[in-house]
Protein backbone atom coordinates (compact mmCIF):
# COMPACT_ATOMS: atom_id res chain seq x y z
CA UNK A 1 0.00 0.00 0.00
CA UNK A 2 3.06 2.84 0.31
CA UNK A 3 4.94 4.10 -2.39
CA UNK A 4 8.02 3.36 -4.25
CA UNK A 5 11.10 4.64 -4.36
CA UNK A 6 10.36 7.56 -6.24
CA UNK A 7 7.78 8.87 -3.06
CA UNK A 8 10.02 7.68 -0.26
CA UNK A 9 12.90 9.73 -1.61
CA UNK A 10 10.77 12.59 -2.34
CA UNK A 11 9.76 12.32 1.59
CA UNK A 12 13.54 13.26 2.07
CA UNK A 13 13.37 16.63 1.15
CA UNK A 14 13.52 19.75 3.44
CA UNK A 15 9.53 20.64 3.06
CA UNK A 16 7.71 16.98 3.03
CA UNK A 17 5.90 16.70 6.04
CA UNK A 18 3.15 13.89 7.22
CA UNK A 19 0.88 13.66 9.51
CA UNK A 20 0.46 10.07 10.97
CA UNK A 21 -2.22 10.23 13.57
CA UNK A 22 -5.80 10.54 11.87
CA UNK A 23 -9.52 9.24 12.88
CA UNK A 24 -11.80 8.83 10.29
CA UNK A 25 -15.73 7.78 10.29
CA UNK A 26 -14.70 4.38 10.36
CA UNK A 27 -13.87 4.96 14.55
CA UNK A 28 -14.95 8.04 16.22
CA UNK A 29 -13.65 10.51 13.61
CA UNK A 30 -16.29 12.43 12.06
CA UNK A 31 -14.38 12.87 8.10
CA UNK A 32 -14.33 10.11 5.35
CA UNK A 33 -11.44 8.95 4.44
CA UNK A 34 -11.63 10.76 0.76
CA UNK A 35 -12.32 14.17 2.95
CA UNK A 36 -9.21 13.76 5.04
CA UNK A 37 -6.95 13.11 1.99
CA UNK A 38 -8.55 16.23 0.29
CA UNK A 39 -7.71 18.34 3.49
CA UNK A 40 -4.22 16.14 3.76
CA UNK A 41 -3.72 17.35 0.08
CA UNK A 42 -5.02 21.00 0.70
CA UNK A 43 -2.61 21.65 3.73
CA UNK A 44 0.14 20.36 1.05
CA UNK A 45 1.15 16.69 2.63
CA UNK A 46 3.13 14.64 1.55
CA UNK A 47 2.36 11.07 3.38
CA UNK A 48 -0.82 10.44 5.67
CA UNK A 49 -1.81 7.41 8.08
CA UNK A 50 -4.89 6.31 8.94
CA UNK A 51 -4.70 5.30 12.69
CA UNK A 52 -8.96 4.57 13.44
CA UNK A 53 -8.74 3.04 16.90
CA UNK A 54 -9.19 -0.27 17.29
CA UNK A 55 -10.01 -1.27 13.12
CA UNK A 56 -8.20 -0.77 9.73
CA UNK A 57 -11.57 -0.86 7.95
CA UNK A 58 -11.14 2.19 6.46
CA UNK A 59 -7.46 1.58 5.26
CA UNK A 60 -8.31 0.74 2.00
CA UNK A 61 -10.35 4.02 1.30
CA UNK A 62 -7.63 5.84 2.57
CA UNK A 63 -4.99 4.02 0.40
CA UNK A 64 -6.85 4.39 -2.69
CA UNK A 65 -8.06 7.92 -2.01
CA UNK A 66 -3.94 8.70 -1.39
CA UNK A 67 -2.72 7.24 -4.13
CA UNK A 68 -5.59 9.53 -6.43
CA UNK A 69 -4.57 12.76 -4.50
CA UNK A 70 -0.42 11.58 -4.95
CA UNK A 71 0.22 11.25 -1.36
CA UNK A 72 2.11 8.04 0.50
CA UNK A 73 0.10 6.24 2.67
CA UNK A 74 0.45 4.27 5.64
CA UNK A 75 -1.68 2.03 6.79
CA UNK A 76 -2.20 2.11 10.66
CA UNK A 77 -4.33 1.88 13.90
CA UNK A 78 -4.57 3.01 17.36
CA UNK A 79 -5.44 0.13 19.68
CA UNK A 80 -5.99 0.36 23.39
CA UNK A 81 -3.84 -1.37 25.73
CA UNK A 82 -2.47 -1.69 29.34
CA UNK A 83 0.65 -1.80 31.13
CA UNK A 84 -0.18 -2.18 35.35
CA UNK A 85 -3.08 0.98 35.98
CA UNK A 86 -2.03 2.47 32.68
CA UNK A 87 -4.58 2.87 29.77
CA UNK A 88 -2.06 3.60 26.59
CA UNK A 89 -2.49 3.61 23.32
CA UNK A 90 -0.61 1.83 20.95
CA UNK A 91 -0.08 2.80 17.31
CA UNK A 92 0.55 0.63 14.53
CA UNK A 93 2.05 1.19 11.45
CA UNK A 94 2.63 -0.67 8.29
CA UNK A 95 1.65 -3.39 8.92
CA UNK A 96 -0.38 -6.23 6.23
CA UNK A 97 -3.69 -4.93 7.20
CA UNK A 98 -5.29 -8.54 5.98
CA UNK A 99 -2.70 -9.96 8.69
CA UNK A 100 -5.80 -12.84 9.90
CA UNK A 101 -4.10 -12.75 13.88
CA UNK A 102 -4.42 -8.99 13.30
CA UNK A 103 -8.23 -9.11 12.33
CA UNK A 104 -9.16 -11.53 14.88
CA UNK A 105 -7.88 -9.91 17.42
CA UNK A 106 -9.85 -6.63 16.33
CA UNK A 107 -12.75 -8.72 15.61
CA UNK A 108 -12.58 -9.35 19.12
CA UNK A 109 -12.10 -5.89 20.73
CA UNK A 110 -14.61 -4.51 18.44
CA UNK A 111 -17.11 -6.76 20.14
CA UNK A 112 -16.19 -5.58 23.19
CA UNK A 113 -16.82 -1.84 22.32
CA UNK A 114 -20.13 -3.07 20.96
CA UNK A 115 -20.93 -4.48 24.45
CA UNK A 116 -19.62 -1.74 25.80
CA UNK A 117 -21.94 0.69 24.37
CA UNK A 118 -24.79 -1.30 24.92
CA UNK A 119 -23.84 -1.46 28.70
CA UNK A 120 -23.62 2.19 28.80
CA UNK A 121 -26.83 2.57 26.90
CA UNK A 122 -28.44 0.44 29.61
CA UNK A 123 -27.12 2.52 32.63
CA UNK A 124 -28.25 5.61 30.68
CA UNK A 125 -31.84 3.97 30.74
CA UNK A 126 -31.66 3.42 34.35
CA UNK A 127 -31.45 6.70 35.15
CA UNK A 128 -34.38 7.60 33.24
CA UNK A 129 -32.92 9.08 29.86
CA UNK A 130 -34.82 7.07 27.27
CA UNK A 131 -31.66 6.74 24.70
CA UNK A 132 -32.25 4.11 21.72
CA UNK A 133 -29.57 1.53 21.47
CA UNK A 134 -30.15 1.20 18.11
CA UNK A 135 -29.56 4.88 17.63
CA UNK A 136 -26.30 4.99 18.87
CA UNK A 137 -25.09 1.76 16.71
CA UNK A 138 -26.90 3.79 13.51
CA UNK A 139 -24.85 6.99 14.53
CA UNK A 140 -21.85 5.40 14.94
CA UNK A 141 -22.04 3.22 11.76
CA UNK A 142 -18.95 1.36 12.17
CA UNK A 143 -17.62 -1.51 14.23
CA UNK A 144 -15.56 0.09 16.76
CA UNK A 145 -17.96 2.43 18.16
CA UNK A 146 -16.86 4.58 21.42
CA UNK A 147 -17.91 7.11 24.05
CA UNK A 148 -17.89 9.91 21.44
CA UNK A 149 -21.00 8.02 19.56
CA UNK A 150 -23.26 8.02 22.46
CA UNK A 151 -22.61 11.45 23.46
CA UNK A 152 -23.30 12.53 20.23
CA UNK A 153 -26.54 10.18 19.79
CA UNK A 154 -27.47 12.09 23.64
CA UNK A 155 -27.10 15.57 21.78
CA UNK A 156 -28.95 14.52 18.65
CA UNK A 157 -31.80 13.48 20.75
CA UNK A 158 -32.00 16.51 22.94
CA UNK A 159 -31.32 14.91 25.81
CA UNK A 160 -28.34 16.50 26.48
CA UNK A 161 -27.41 20.04 24.97
CA UNK A 162 -23.38 19.31 24.28
CA UNK A 163 -20.83 16.49 23.87
CA UNK A 164 -19.23 17.89 26.69
CA UNK A 165 -22.46 17.93 29.37
CA UNK A 166 -22.72 14.00 28.05
CA UNK A 167 -19.32 13.78 29.28
CA UNK A 168 -20.00 15.37 32.27
CA UNK A 169 -22.91 13.79 33.10
CA UNK A 170 -22.79 10.29 31.31
CA UNK A 171 -19.25 9.24 30.25
CA UNK A 172 -16.54 10.27 31.83
CA UNK A 173 -14.56 8.10 34.03
CA UNK A 174 -16.73 7.33 37.48
CA UNK A 175 -19.57 8.94 35.78
CA UNK A 176 -22.72 6.78 36.41
CA UNK A 177 -22.94 5.59 32.33
CA UNK A 178 -18.79 4.88 32.62
CA UNK A 179 -18.01 1.29 31.78
CA UNK A 180 -14.27 0.40 31.64
CA UNK A 181 -12.88 -1.40 28.56
CA UNK A 182 -11.12 -4.59 28.74
CA UNK A 183 -8.11 -3.77 26.91
CA UNK A 184 -4.96 -5.95 25.54
CA UNK A 185 -1.74 -6.06 26.96
CA UNK A 186 1.03 -3.54 25.64
CA UNK A 187 3.09 -6.41 24.82
CA UNK A 188 0.43 -8.39 23.16
CA UNK A 189 -0.47 -5.39 21.48
CA UNK A 190 3.19 -4.39 19.64
CA UNK A 191 3.66 -8.41 19.63
CA UNK A 192 0.46 -8.37 17.39
CA UNK A 193 1.36 -5.18 15.42
CA UNK A 194 5.08 -6.81 14.50
CA UNK A 195 4.08 -10.31 13.73
CA UNK A 196 1.98 -8.63 10.77
CA UNK A 197 5.00 -6.98 9.58
CA UNK A 198 4.03 -3.32 11.01
CA UNK A 199 6.43 -1.06 13.64
CA UNK A 200 4.37 -0.65 17.12
CA UNK A 201 4.77 3.21 18.87
CA UNK A 202 3.86 4.66 21.94
CA UNK A 203 0.72 7.58 21.24
CA UNK A 204 0.85 10.62 22.75
CA UNK A 205 2.51 9.81 26.10
CA UNK A 206 2.22 13.78 27.21
CA UNK A 207 -1.57 12.81 27.96
CA UNK A 208 -1.34 9.55 29.83
CA UNK A 209 1.81 10.48 32.00
CA UNK A 210 3.33 7.06 32.15
CA UNK A 211 7.28 7.96 31.32
CA UNK A 212 7.89 5.22 34.32
CA UNK A 213 6.45 2.11 31.92
CA UNK A 214 8.35 3.54 28.58
CA UNK A 215 11.57 0.93 29.77
CA UNK A 216 9.09 -1.92 29.95
CA UNK A 217 7.80 -0.92 26.73
CA UNK A 218 10.94 -0.93 25.25
CA UNK A 219 11.99 -4.63 26.52
CA UNK A 220 8.41 -5.56 24.99
CA UNK A 221 9.42 -4.16 21.80
CA UNK A 222 8.47 -1.06 21.09
CA UNK A 223 9.64 0.79 17.89
CA UNK A 224 8.90 4.33 18.21
CA UNK A 225 7.44 7.30 20.30
CA UNK A 226 4.91 10.12 19.11
CA UNK A 227 6.59 12.71 19.97
CA UNK A 228 4.45 15.23 18.16
CA UNK A 229 1.03 15.42 18.93
CA UNK A 230 -1.63 18.12 19.15
CA UNK A 231 -1.37 17.83 22.54
CA UNK A 232 2.57 18.39 22.94
CA UNK A 233 3.80 21.26 23.94
CA UNK A 234 7.71 22.03 22.34
CA UNK A 235 8.54 20.66 26.11
CA UNK A 236 6.96 17.58 25.82
CA UNK A 237 8.02 16.74 22.70
CA UNK A 238 11.82 17.78 23.70
CA UNK A 239 11.21 15.73 26.40
CA UNK A 240 9.99 12.29 24.49
CA UNK A 241 12.81 12.88 21.85
CA UNK A 242 15.05 12.33 24.98
CA UNK A 243 13.71 9.15 25.48
CA UNK A 244 14.11 8.31 21.80
CA UNK A 245 17.56 9.03 21.93
CA UNK A 246 18.09 6.91 25.21
CA UNK A 247 16.69 3.66 23.48
CA UNK A 248 17.50 4.15 19.68
CA UNK A 249 13.22 4.73 18.85
CA UNK A 250 12.09 5.89 15.89
CA UNK A 251 10.17 9.83 16.22
CA UNK A 252 6.19 10.12 14.74
CA UNK A 253 3.80 12.84 15.01
CA UNK A 254 0.13 13.58 13.75
CA UNK A 255 -2.55 15.78 14.69
CA UNK A 256 -5.29 13.23 16.20
CA UNK A 257 -7.21 14.55 14.29
CA UNK A 258 -11.46 13.42 14.62
CA UNK A 259 -12.72 16.29 12.48
CA UNK A 260 -13.90 19.91 12.82
CA UNK A 261 -12.30 21.33 16.09
CA UNK A 262 -13.83 24.36 17.30
CA UNK A 263 -15.20 24.21 13.31
CA UNK A 264 -11.78 23.63 11.62
CA UNK A 265 -9.99 20.60 10.74
CA UNK A 266 -7.29 20.31 13.28
CA UNK A 267 -5.34 18.27 10.38
CA UNK A 268 -2.58 20.89 9.94
CA UNK A 269 -1.34 21.51 13.15
CA UNK A 270 1.29 18.70 13.06
CA UNK A 271 3.49 18.69 10.62
CA UNK A 272 5.73 15.93 11.29
CA UNK A 273 9.38 16.46 9.20
CA UNK A 274 9.35 13.92 5.86
CA UNK A 275 13.01 12.43 7.11
CA UNK A 276 11.30 10.69 10.40
CA UNK A 277 8.97 9.30 7.88
CA UNK A 278 11.81 7.81 5.67
CA UNK A 279 13.28 6.34 9.21
CA UNK A 280 9.96 4.56 9.74
CA UNK A 281 9.64 3.40 5.90
CA UNK A 282 13.45 1.88 6.00
CA UNK A 283 12.64 0.09 9.19
CA UNK A 284 9.37 -1.31 7.86
CA UNK A 285 11.29 -2.06 4.35
CA UNK A 286 14.34 -3.49 6.07
CA UNK A 287 12.24 -6.06 8.28
CA UNK A 288 15.01 -5.18 10.81
CA UNK A 289 13.47 -4.38 14.17
CA UNK A 290 14.74 -1.02 15.69
CA UNK A 291 14.30 -3.17 19.22
CA UNK A 292 17.12 -5.16 18.31
CA UNK A 293 19.14 -1.62 19.06
CA UNK A 294 16.38 -0.85 21.82
CA UNK A 295 16.55 -3.67 23.66
CA UNK A 296 20.44 -3.64 23.96
CA UNK A 297 19.94 -0.06 25.11
CA UNK A 298 17.08 -1.13 27.79
CA UNK A 299 19.81 -3.99 29.43
P1 LIG B 1 -13.58 5.42 24.20
O1 LIG B 1 -12.45 4.88 23.35
O2 LIG B 1 -14.89 4.85 23.82
O3 LIG B 1 -13.30 5.32 25.68
O4 LIG B 1 -13.68 6.98 23.85
C1 LIG B 1 -12.55 7.77 23.98
C2 LIG B 1 -12.72 9.02 23.12
O5 LIG B 1 -13.66 9.86 23.75
C3 LIG B 1 -11.43 9.81 23.01
O6 LIG B 1 -10.83 9.54 21.75
C4 LIG B 1 -11.85 11.24 23.09
O7 LIG B 1 -11.83 11.79 21.79
C5 LIG B 1 -13.28 11.23 23.57
N1 LIG B 1 -13.41 11.90 24.86
C6 LIG B 1 -12.95 11.46 26.05
N2 LIG B 1 -13.28 12.32 27.04
C7 LIG B 1 -13.98 13.33 26.46
C8 LIG B 1 -14.59 14.53 26.93
N3 LIG B 1 -14.58 14.87 28.23
N4 LIG B 1 -15.21 15.32 26.02
C9 LIG B 1 -15.24 14.99 24.72
N5 LIG B 1 -14.67 13.88 24.21
C10 LIG B 1 -14.04 13.06 25.06
ZN1 LIG C 1 -10.74 8.82 19.12
FE1 LIG D 1 -5.26 8.05 21.66
FE1 LIG E 1 -6.07 9.00 18.42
Amino acid sequence: MSGGNASRNALRGSKMFADLHLHSVFSDGTFTPEEIVAHGRRLGFAALALTDHDTVEGCARMAAACAAAGLEFIPGAELTAELGEHELHILGYGFDVTDARLNAALTEFQAVRQNRIREMVARINQLGVPLDGAAVFALANCRAPGRPHVARALVEAGHCGSLDEAFERFLKRHRPAWVPKAKMAAREAIQLIHQAGGVAVLAHPGLNQCDEVIPALVAAGLDGIECYHTRHGAGTAARYLNFVRQYGLLVTGGSDCHGLNKGRPLIGGVKLAGHYVHKLQKALAGGVRVTAVAERAVK
